[in-house]
């Protein structure tokens, strides 16, 4: 039998990793203002910013809408830390 493998992609720079998710404008701009859920067993770590916030509030969630809105992208987990240390931490957000 084989075991379901953990949450995985490939990063050219790190190899294998878990990963986390961030939205695209936090990927494409730096010095954003962003709030993030910090990773759990079977959920990645995720950020987003001040603009993908203010659809979320008016959606009451990750509806269809609001993910289009953030275009999430995957990083590594030593991606995702490196991009966010660009960016300025607003807020930790419990995850549901
Ligand atoms: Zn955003
Ligand atoms: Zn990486």
């Amino acid at each position: 039998m084989t075991e379901t493998p953990p949450q995985l992609i490939h990063c050219d720079l790190h190899g294998p990793s878990k990963y986390g998710i961030i939205c695209t404008h936090l990927c494409e701009k730096n010095s954003l203002g962003y709030y993030a859920i910090s990773a759990e067993e079977d959920e990645p770590a995720q950020a987003w910013c001040k603009d993908c916030d203010q659809v979320l509030e008016s959606e009451r969630g990750w509806t269809e809408k609001a993910s289009n809105f953030a275009e999430w992208k995957l990083y590594c987990s030593i991606c995702y830390q490196q991009r966010l240390q660009r960016q300025t931490l607003i807020q930790w957000v419990d995850g549901s």
